[in-house]
């Protein structure tokens, strides 16, 4: 692995000049226009074969090496946030209200390098190597179904990813064998019930007294329906029913979102909380609109392809610290890459030691520590060229 480490050692500069000039103008989910042109023509240059407009705005570049052997994906994402940065920085966001705060800069540039690194070394690679580049990670339903219906991942036998993780310190590769990432989900509530007078009680049928019940009730499913060895959230974010104070509500409104990280619990929790909301309003003689809305499923790491991930990780120079976490509400639609394939995702720390305050991701003034680009480098082009070589079809030869 030397040679991968010494080339991406020297080519860490053009790394981090890629990630502050994509950092300086970023594009928003599903507007990619200038960012997969500029991944695109990295790619040409290289030799690689492209395929741009992949899903609508994604791009996949495929290096054949010289040798046979297992086709490995290694996905990165290239949206930004509709967030005005704040950073005082050189390379700061020249686009108003648009923000690289999730670091989707850096997991660019991360992978254009490796695959200069990887076309280097293609004399002596056994496989394939698909560099997935996704776009509209941070919206629903996001790049990575569109990318995968558009065939990105044919003949893929395995894919890797990570995410630069701000909140963890440099040095630190984060992984978890199964559920890592939550689903999230959101609903809309629209009860209808009858408004008049507070007054006259009587002749009403109150959507706030009936939304309040909902509520209540709805408390019952993650702790008496689902299984208390597993995790899931439901939170209600809102409830509406604004009128003066001698008025009752005609209507209601709540909102909430779901986090599971089952499909069984997913489904589960929807259909109680419609079972729940039938029974209210038959109740209180009061109808309902019900809108659920998945958003992305649970990230599901697959455990062989895990471990192998985690053991290559720990050999990583920079690498300190390799732990296995707990899984993090948060979501990603790297989720449906392992529907269909055998892989993992994890996280490369990328807080710099001496900074006192960490912003978090999507935060105006977040950042990272550039050197986790070369760790995560090093690490996805390790765990590639190792993979090969342990699955290489003419290993037997
Ligand atoms: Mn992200």
């Amino acid at each position: 692995m030397e040679l991968l480490y010494n080339r991406l050692d020297y080519l860490y500069s053009e790394m981090v000049k890629i990630r502050r000039y994509l950092h300086q103008y970023p594009e928003l989910s599903f507007e990619e226009v200038k960012t997969p042109k500029y991944i695109a023509e990295y790619h040409q240059n290289l030799g690689h074969e492209v395929h741009s407009e992949v899903g609508k705005h994604g791009v996949v570049a495929i290096l054949k090496g010289k040798k046979p052997g297992p086709t490995v994906a290694l996905r990165a994402d290239f949206d930004a946030l509709p967030i005005q940065e704040e950073n005082d920085v050189p390379y700061k966001s020249k686009i108003p209200g648009k923000m690289h705060a999730c670091g989707h800069d850096g997991h660019t540039a991360t992978l254009l390098v490796l695959a200069k690194v990887l076309n280097s070394l293609k004399e002596e690679l056994r496989g394939s190597v698909v560099f997935i580049h996704q776009h509209a990670e941070e919206l629903a339903p996001g790049g990575a179904i569109a990318m995968i219906n558009d065939g990105c991942l044919d003949n893929v036998d395995v894919i890797f990813g990570t995410h630069l993780w701000a909140t963890e310190p440099l040095g630190d590769i984060t992984y978890r064998s199964g559920p890592f990432m939550a689903a999230a989900d959101k609903f809309e509530i629209k009860i209808q019930g009858k408004g008049g007078h507070g007054a006259l009680p009587h002749l009403t049928n109150d959507a706030i007294v009936i939304g309040s019940q909902l509520i209540i009730n709805l408390q019952q499913i993650v702790s008496r329906r689902v299984d208390p060895l597993e995790s899931a959230v439901l939170s209600i974010g809102s409830f509406e029913a604004k009128n003066a104070h001698n008025i009752i509500a005609d209507t209601a409104t709540l909102t909430g979102t779901v986090r599971t990280f089952s499909e069984k619990n997913q489904l589960l929790i929807e259909k109680e909380i419609e079972r729940i909301l039938k029974g209210v309003c038959i109740g209180s003689n009061a109808s309902y609109i019900f809108d659920y809305k998945r958003g992305y499923p649970a990230v599901v790491n697959h455990p062989i392809e895990t471990e192998f991930l985690a053991k290559i990780a720990a050999t990583i120079p920079g690498v300190k610290n390799v732990r296995e976490t707990p899984p993090i509400m948060g979501s990603e639609d790297f989720s449906y890459y392992l529907q269909h394939v055998n892989g993992t995702y994890f996280f490369t720390g990328a807080r710099n030691p001496s900074w006192d305050t960490v912003y978090p991701h999507h935060s105006p003034r977040f950042d990272i520590d550039e050197r986790s680009m070369l760790i995560a480098a090093k690490t996805l082009g390790k765990a590639t060229i190792t993979y090969m070589e342990q699955n290489g079809k003419n290993n037997e030869n």
